[in-house]
């Protein structure tokens, strides 16, 4: 290895060099943002021979198909700069490997996996949406074994899945060591998907989850899958089965679509760090005087749309809740003043906390 001796004069040069390189890099940084969403990948389960599971009136395959292209007729009506590819478009079977392979190939943004839940009892029902990843319970299991057993009607399934069985758990062990790349931004769109079937459709909320998924596993760009509801459940199963019920799945799927493509799009915009990195201005050992205006369970998707009128808005953690501030101040007089511009504009109870290196004191 090369010994670096340089003495205080080039260690000077060295210093602005690296400087000088990790500008131009935060710049190319900045010059590779501003990406869009332009390709969306909507993959109906099953189809075909493979009826997926089988309620008392409805085929989950008949059920994905459906809601898959009004999804997608929602994202072109709404969204007609974006491209939807199908897996399948109608009734028939394609392997778990060929619809990674069709967004693959496409360079699809997003792929979003349609199926419908099943269990041996009639009790079970709300929807889920999975992610790759390791499986933290047995029930995520399950779901993945299930759903995988659609490579039992496929011939080459051997070698497409190096012997994957189905139905080991340790194949699933292995599979769980294929961690995407993509994880976080699967995580992201999963949670969009959730919020929306659960507080705009009404839902029963079983979380997000992980597990390890065959048509998810070789996909190369963020990926879920989505369990839409129980078709062993005779309400949902009906819910499922109706025109209505399908209109407004397809239409929380297509709003949670826009609403991680917007976070995305804002996220990827030429002016710096985004807004969640406020807090990095706070990292320092000054204390400052913060507006908080709510605390929520859940993350604002698009803060500075949401607080509009708000200056500064930030968040911190805080035992799982989202406590938003707004304003950010070197006194308390100040931030006390600012306080109620900020109960003018509806938020009563806002009320002035100190902070020091992004913690709450
Ligand atoms: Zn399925």
């Amino acid at each position: 290895m090369l010994k670096l001796r340089l003495n205080s004069e080039k260690r000077v040069i060295l210093f602005f060099i690296i400087l000088i390189m990790s500008f131009i890099m935060a710049d190319e940084a900045y010059a590779q943002s501003g990406k869009k969403i332009t390709t969306v990948v909507i993959d109906a389960g099953h189809g075909g021979k493979d009826p997926g599971a089988v309620g008392k009136k409805a085929k989950e395959k008949d059920v994905t198909l459906s809601v898959a292209k009004m999804t997608g007729d929602y994202i072109k009506q709404y969204c007609p700069d974006v491209k939807v590819v199908y897996t399948r478009s109608s009734d028939v079977f394609v392997s778990l490997l060929r619809r990674a392979q069709i967004a693959n190939e496409k360079n699809a943004d997003l792929f979003i996996s349609i199926h419908c839940n099943a269990n041996a009892s009639p009790q079970p029902c709300g929807v889920e949406t999975f992610v790759m990843g390791e499986h933290r319970n047995a029930a995520n299991l399950e779901v993945a074994k299930l759903e995988n057993a659609a490579i039992m009607y496929e011939e080459n399934a051997q070698e497409d899945y190096n012997n994957f069985n189905p139905n080991s758990t340790e194949a699933y062990i292995m599979l769980s060591f294929f961690q995407s790349e993509y994880k976080n931004a699967s995580l992201n769109l999963a949670e969009h998907i959730q919020n929306q079937l659960v507080q705009r459709v009404g839902r029963k909320d079983r979380g997000v989850q992980q597990a390890g998924f065959l048509v998810l596993y070789k996909t190369a760009m963020p990926s879920v899958l989505v369990e839409i509801g129980f078709l062993s459940n005779p309400a949902e199963e009906n819910f499922l089965n109706s025109k209505d019920g399908q209109t407004y799945i397809a239409s929380a799927l297509f709003r949670a679509f826009r609403d991680y493509k917007n976070a995305y799009e804002k996220e990827n915009v030429t002016e710096g760090p985004a807004y969640e990195n406020n807090n990095i201005a706070a990292a320092t050992d000054k204390v400052l005087y913060k507006v908080q205006i709510e605390s929520r369970n859940r993350k604002v998707d698009n803060p500075s749309q949401h607080y509009k009128g708000l200056k500064d808005v930030s968040y911190y953690e805080h035992n799982g809740q989202y406590k938003y501030t707004a304003g950010s101040f070197d006194t308390k007089k100040e931030a006390d003043e600012y306080c109620k511009t900020v109960k003018t504009k509806g938020y009563t109870s806002a009320f002035v906390i100190s902070m020091k290196n992004g913690i709450r004191l």
